[in-house]
C-alpha cells in the first residue's frame, strides 16, 4: 500500500493513511502473507512544482507529520481489526515485524528518488491525455503533471505497491494517475478517498497544506469555493452552473483560473446535449487565487 505526499500533513492526508491501514487489514490472510506494509512517502518533489517561490516556501513539518501518520495507521489497524482496541497483538508503528500491520515512512533524499541530484535522468512516462487536453490544472501548472506522472512512476516502481491511495482533492491528478497507471499496465490498484473538509466556522473548506499562507479572516473567505461547488449543483446546464460558480467566486474577491463543469473521467467540456442524454458523471471544478494562494477544489455535478 502507498499513500504518496509531500508533507505538512493534515487531517485530509490522515484519513489516505486510515484507508491504506483499513485496506491492508482487509486484505491480510487472502494470499496467506499477512499485512501488506503501508508505506507513507513525503517528499516535496522539486520537478512537479512550476513556479520556485512555491517550491521554496512549500511548509515542511517532518516530526509532526511522523506522528499523524502513526496516529492514523494505527486508527485505521484498530478499525480494521473490528474497534476493538488495544486488543493483543495490537500492532505499534514502531520496529518492523513480518505478517503484522506495519507502517514505513519512507522520506527520501533528493537522490535517492533522482539519482544525479536532479530529475533529469529519470525518465518522465508518456502523459495520458487527460493529463494535457482539458485545460485545467495542465494549462495553468505547465509541467505539473510531467512532474507528478515521473515521481509517482518512480515511487511505485520502488514500492511495487498492491495499492496506491490519492485524494478526490486533486481530482485531474487523481485521473492522470488512474490513465497513467493503466497505459503502463501496472497491478497496482487506485483508491481514491473523498476530500476532507473543515468543520466549526470554516465549515466546507477543504484542507490543504496550502491553507496555513491564509489569514483566518481569508480562509473563513476560501470557504466561498465549496459554496459555489453547492450553488453550482441547484443549476440545470453546465453553462448556467459555470456561471454561477465564477460570479460567487469572484464577488468574493477571489481571482478566478477556471471554474468549470466537465465530464468526470475525460474531464472534457460537457454540452447541454450531453446532460440531456445522461453521458455523465460530471465535475465540477475551481482553481483561484486568494492573496497570491492558488486554491482548488471539485465536487460531484448533476444538473437540478
Ligand atoms: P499533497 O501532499 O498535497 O501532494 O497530497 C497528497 C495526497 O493527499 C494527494 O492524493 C491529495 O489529493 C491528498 N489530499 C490533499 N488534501 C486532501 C484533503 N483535504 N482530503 C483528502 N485528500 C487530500
Amino acid at each position: 500500500m502507498l499513500v504518496p505526499t509531500m508533507g505538512a500533513l493534515h487531517e485530509g492526508h490522515a484519513s489516505l493513511v486510515f484507508a491504506a491501514a483499513g485496506l491492508s487489514m482487509r486484505e491480510r490472510g487472502t494470499g496467506g502473507a499477512g499485512a501488506a506494509p503501508v508505506v507513507v512517502s513525503i517528499f516535496v518533489n522539486p520537478t512537479q512544482f512550476n513556479d520556485p517561490r512555491d517550491l521554496a516556501r512549500y511548509p515542511r513539518t517532518l516530526d509532526s507529520d511522523v506522528r499523524l501518520c502513526q496516529q492514523a495507521f494505527q486508527d485505521g489497524v484498530r478499525q480494521g481489526w473490528g474497534g476493538g482496541g488495544a486488543a493483543s497483538g495490537t500492532p505499534t508503528a514502531a520496529g518492523f515485524e513480518a505478517g503484522k500491520p506495519n507502517l514505513i515512512i519512507f522520506a527520501p533524499m533528493l537522490e535517492t528518488m533522482y539519482p544525479t541530484g536532479t530529475g533529469e535522468t529519470v525518465p518522465v512516462p508518456p502523459l495520458p491525455p487527460v493529463a494535457t487536453e482539458p485545460g485545467l490544472e495542465d494549462a495553468h501548472r505547465p509541467g505539473h503533471f510531467a512532474g507528478v506522472c515521473q515521481v509517482v512512476s518512480r515511487l511505485f516502481d520502488l514500492t511495487r505497491p498492491s495499492h496506491a491511495v490519492f485524494g478526490e482533492k486533486d481530482w485531474q491528478q487523481l485521473q492522470v494517475i488512474r490513465a497513467m497507471t493503466q497505459a503502463q499496465g501496472r497491478a497496482t490498484r487506485v483508491v481514491a478517498c473523498p476530500t476532507v473538509r473543515e468543520e466549526g466556522n470554516l465549515s466546507g473548506l477543504a484542507m490543504s497544506s496550502r491553507n496555513v499562507f491564509l489569514s483566518v479572516e481569508d480562509r473563513l473567505r476560501a470557504r466561498v469555493l465549496s459554496q459555489a461547488l453547492d450553488a453550482a449543483t441547484t443549476e440545470r446546464t453546465p453553462a448556467e452552473a459555470e456561471e454561477t460558480m465564477s460570479m460567487l467566486v469572484s464577488r468574493a474577491g477571489l481571482e478566478v483560473e477556471y471554474a468549470v463543469v466537465r465530464h468526470a473521467e475525460t474531464l472534457m467540456p460537457v454540452t447541454a446535449d450531453d446532460v440531456r442524454q445522461g453521458r455523465g458523471p460530471w465535475r465540477s471544478l475551481i482553481a483561484a487565487r486568494l492573496m497570491g494562494v492558488r486554491l482548488i477544489d471539485n465536487a460531484a455535478w448533476t444538473p437540478a
